[in-house]
């Protein structure tokens, strides 16, 4: 039987909702989707949700301007945590998970093996905003609700295109576009459209991008002193590495951007043979078989190194 938010919600005072470090569509849809969602039908809860520098173009779902980006401990009733994949990405809510009474964790990352009161992963579904919407009662949301898990499973399906879409995202989808919302606009504004300096960001990595086992590998950074030249943050590399999977002929994508002299963010894409999870696993990141990413040391050349030596086998096939 599925479960509903309300059976965690018995006794509840106080409820904070979190996502993950550098939030991506899926992780602002669910944790916007829950909050909305939670503000209409329990409004005697206080409610807070906690998002960390979200990309200026997701501000078109509402009430984003309400979500804190920094996060004093608290003892609330329940911590809902949406999207994370590892409890060390949760960034400035962190705190709350020491105090916190109850953690009620939804998720869809098949790398996600951490202990919560209750954790509830899906990783054969496609998005948290779909799993979040299993747990909420569909006559009870409302358009501001809808925008926002829409907007979350449009991201995490590619627009509805990676395998992991199924006919019952599609239904969901369908359901949420019956409550009236903008969905070209919140898929243009949200998904297609980049500011002029994630496009020259864009252009740089394509540029200087190499192919490696045949063409089935395709690699590319940026460092350091080129993200501060351009003035970019981490929120404006999204993208880069789908786009580098375009490619044809490659199986797997690897960008990854200097978050300090030496640190790499790390994101992996592959198109439909190779797992690139358990690569970001092995060297302690997470992720999806198809959208994986990790944090490494060293020199870029060290860092590809060491990730080509765990996909070469899977390569060379
Ligand atoms: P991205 O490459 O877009 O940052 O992340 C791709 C997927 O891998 C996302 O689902 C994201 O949550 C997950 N992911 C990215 N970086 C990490 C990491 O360092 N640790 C874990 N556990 N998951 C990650
Ligand atoms: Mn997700």
């Amino acid at each position: 039987m599925q479960k509903k938010i309300d059976e965690f919600l018995k006794d509840v005072k106080t409820v904070a909702i979190a996502g993950h470090v550098n939030p991506d569509g899926d992780c602002v849809g669910s944790c916007m989707g829950m909050y909305l969602y939670l503000k209409d039908n329990f409004p005697q809860i206080q409610t807070e949700v906690y998002l960390e520098a979200p990309r200026r173009a997701f501000y078109v779902i509402r009430d984003l301007d309400k979500a804190k980006q920094d996060c004093v401990e608290y003892p609330c009733d329940l911590l809902i945590l949406l999207d994370i994949s590892s409890h060390d990405r949760i960034g400035v809510a962190s705190c709350l998970l020491k105090s916190a009474k109850r953690v009620l964790c939804l998720d869809h990352h098949k790398t996600n093996r951490d202990s919560y009161t209750w954790l509830f992963n899906y990783p054969e579904i496609s998005s948290t905003c779909e799993v979040v919407w299993n747990f909420l009662d569909s006559d009870k949301i409302g358009e501001k609700c809808a925008e926002a898990l829409y907007m979350g499973m449009v991201h995490d399906t590619g627009v509805f295109q990676y395998a992991s879409t199924s006919p019952r995202t599609m239904r969901i989808a369908a359901s949420l576009m019956e409550k009236g919302i903008p969905f070209s606009r919140l898929i243009d504004e949200t998904y297609y459209q980049k500011t002029f300096v994630q496009n020259q960001l864009l252009g740089r990595a394509l540029v200087e991008s190499f192919l490696m086992f045949d063409g089935k590998l395709i690699v590319s950074c940026i460092r350091k002193r080129d993200m501060d030249f351009y003035h970019a943050t981490p929120a404006d590399m999204d993208g880069i590495v789908s786009q580098m999977r375009n490619t044809s002929g490659v199986e797997v994508s690897v960008f990854m951007y200097e978050l300090s002299e030496g640190t790499w963010k790390v994101s992996l894409r592959s198109v439909d043979q190779v797992d690139v999870s358990t690569v970001a696993q092995f060297f302690g990141g997470g992720g999806h078989a198809r959208a994986a990413g990790v944090t490494m040391q060293g020199s870029c050349y060290d860092v590809i190194n060491n990730l080509t030596q765990h996909l070469e086998k899977d390569l060379r096939q």
